[in-house]
């Protein structure tokens, strides 16, 4: 099998004393690509420097809602420069923790959207119990290539995100007993869906309440093959293929 892990944090302290061993396995168990996701400045720069260091190794950069009142565009600008860097995010907002204001939060997304489409990049979005707003600053900017990450909406939403041409990230979770995700799972085309740890959060069973790693997506893989009625390996290259025309499009160009 043939992975593309689009969303994890091997930057965090979570890692620091098996980060270089964590990669190598991974890329032994079939995990070719990971996307490495900042959420503040220090993780910003750590994960470009990550992505420098390792081939196999892609960094997005932008603040996390939870950091939102700390946004620096100046430093987002200098890392997208670099050009191991794909994306911009993680962006958005989370009405669900509200560590910042909504003001504050609605503000630095807007400004990152912006930058994004100035940049022409790829967008990794972070909505936590924030649906319309996310969609009332989005549909002002009209972004092609998005992906809603961790997925958690409900069919409805699903079918906003669709209709726009946008994609659909699935953890964990959809291993987790009584979630709705199953649904959501066998309405996505072929061609929408990506799959993501979000390492070293949301271990899949039979990993749950463990630090999550790139070494588990195969158990998310697993799952969403058995709701999709397909094989683990169709699900691999189908979220292959889609993770790197997102992502690599402009690497491959
Ligand atoms: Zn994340």
């Amino acid at each position: 099998m043939r992975i593309f892990e689009t969303h994890a944090h091997l930057d965090f302290p979570d890692f620091d004393k098996d980060r270089e061993q964590i990669i190598t396995a991974s890329q032994k168990e079939g995990v070719e690509y990971i996307v490495n996701i900042g959420v503040g400045k220090e993780s910003c720069e750590k994960s470009v420097l990550l992505a420098n260091k390792h081939e196999q190794i892609y960094a997005a950069v932008g603040f996390h809602p939870h950091n939102a009142a700390e946004y620096n565009e100046k430093l987002i600008r200098k890392l997208a420069r670099n050009e191991k860097v794909v994306a911009i995010g993680e962006i958005g907002l989370d009405y669900y923790r509200m560590r910042n204001t909504k003001k504050t939060q609605l503000e630095t997304f807007e400004k990152q959207i912006a930058l994004a489409q100035e940049l022409k990049l790829p967008i990794v979005i972070h909505d936590r119990d924030a649906h319309q707003d996310c969609l009332k600053i989005l549909d002002k900017y009209n972004p092609t290539k998005l992906v809603f990450h961790c997925y958690t909406g409900d069919v409805l939403f699903a079918q906003e995100v669709l209709a726009r041409g946008w994609n659909i990230s699935f953890t964990g979770i959809i291993t987790f007993k009584n979630s709705h995700l199953p649904d959501i799972v066998r309405m996505v085309p072929a061609d929408r869906y990506f799959v993501e740890t979000d390492s070293p959060y949301l271990s899949p069973v039979p990993k749950r309440g463990r630090r999550n790693s790139p070494l588990h997506l195969r158990y998310t893989i697993e799952k969403l093959a058995e709701i999709r009625g397909i094989t683990p390996k169709m699900v691999a290259a189908q979220t292959f293929k889609n993770a790197a025309d997102f992502f690599l499009e402009k690497q491959n160009s």
